[in-house]
């Protein structure tokens, strides 16, 4: 049993429940919008509600939605983990991504980034997760691990370790891909290495359901049974107004494993599959889902192929997260950018871009 955390008013790991939770996709500076986001996803059954701050207007937003709600908030940092000491008095986590603390203060080392950081969560009473994401690891970890996953492990590891120099508990990590067998494989590895820290799981880029459920379901079910796992999300690319799927399906998920219920169900792997991102504050443009639903149906209609599409909603993790997909398409305010692996092909607008996926699908052999 892994160690209990306190993150606000809640506590996981331990024998707690597995908590659910999930992110708000509006804008964060539409303080109206995000405030009714983060409630529904509360009054769904979110235990902790995140939100995305990239920078002070994000963070003032942040502070009046913080007076107005009771929700759990945390904030994600991306590259600009400089963020967390403005973030930190309004949240009851924060999460940092190793893979991404390299971008500042170069002249610093890792281990005085993470001793900053918990400095500030202590300051302010924070829990924080070392997120690593497949998608961002650290290159000097990639550097000295020649296996990728091994590499993706023991960043985490090597994380909680500096936790563990500076005596702080209140952490969890999460290790996170778009594919449900990677996801299983690392975090039953980090659980293995690291048996008393709590899981945070999540298939990053799920997509659309019924396909991103399934892909969820079929990571999340055998951690469940084994124990593996102390909060999750289930990341899919919803329309605003249905964000509160994610909990519903993330707790029908954690009741079903309780109760013996399976469906032991496999991602296809013969046909199209096509990753989106679940969407947050920083989608360039609200066309967004509709493009990702849009792209999806076109793959209906065309001959079946086995590859793999990305569809992600901003260039913050756009143009690195399709470099692995064989036609991967970001979004910009007003174009859509398409590459074929990580070749740049150009960038269409919304109305154009369907027809030039449609050529590069078409070069691709039928299966
Ligand atoms: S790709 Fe961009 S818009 Fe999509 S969830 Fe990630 S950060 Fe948000």
């Amino acid at each position: 049993m892994t160690r209990k955390i306190r993150i606000g008013n809640l506590f996981i790991g331990g024998d707690e429940p597995v908590m659910v939770q999930s992110m708000a996709a509006t804008k964060t500076t539409d303080r109206e919008a995000t405030l009714r986001q983060v409630e529904m996803l509360h009054a769904a059954g979110a235990g902790i509600v995140r939100v995305a701050v990239d920078n002070k207007a994000d963070v003032e937003a942040l502070a009046w939605i913080k007076e107005q709600t009771q929700a759990q908030l945390s904030v994600d940092l991306q590259e600009n983990y400089l963020l967390a000491e403005l973030v930190a008095p309004f949240v009851a986590k924060f999460r940092y991504n190793p893979g991404h603390l390299h971008h500042l203060k170069p002249s610093q080392t890792t281990e005085e980034k993470v001793k900053w950081l918990v400095e500030i969560a202590r300051r302010h009473g924070n829990a924080i997760r070392i997120g690593v994401n497949c998608g961002s690891v650290a290159p000097e970890i990639l550097a000295r691990f020649p296996d990728k996953e091994e590499a993706i492990v023991q960043s985490a590891v090597e994380h909680c370790r500096y936790m563990d120099e500076l005596g702080f508990t209140d952490f969890c990590v999460s290790i996170k891909d778009s594919d449900p067998d990677t996801v299983i494989r690392v975090n039953q590895r980090f659980a293995e290495l690291r048996p008393d820290v709590p899981l945070h799981l999540g298939v990053t880029e799920a997509g659309l359901p019924p396909g991103g459920v399934v892909k969820s379901r079929q990571a999340f079910e055998p951690l469940l049974a084994k124990g593996i796992g102390a909060t999750l999300r289930v990341s899919l690319t919803l329309p605003f107004d249905d964000k509160h799927e994610e909990i519903r399906i993330g707790r029908q998920i954690v009741d079903d494993v309780k109760a013996g219920r399976f469906w032991n169900q496999k991602f296809a792997t013969d046909g199209y599959n096509i990753i989106s991102c679940p969407s947050c504050s920083r989608v360039e443009n609200e066309k967004f889902i509709v493009l990702a639903q849009s792209v999806k149906a076109l793959t209906e209609e065309l001959g079946r192929r086995k590859m793999t599409i990305a569809v992600m909603g901003c260039r913050v993790n756009g143009p690195g997260e399709t470099d692995d997909a064989d036609l991967g398409l970001w979004c910009g305010p007003r174009t859509v950018n398409l590459k074929k692996g990580p070749l740049e092909l150009g960038a269409w607008s919304y109305d154009e871009i369907l027809a030039q996926l449609r050529q590069e699908i078409e070069k691709f052999p039928e299966s």
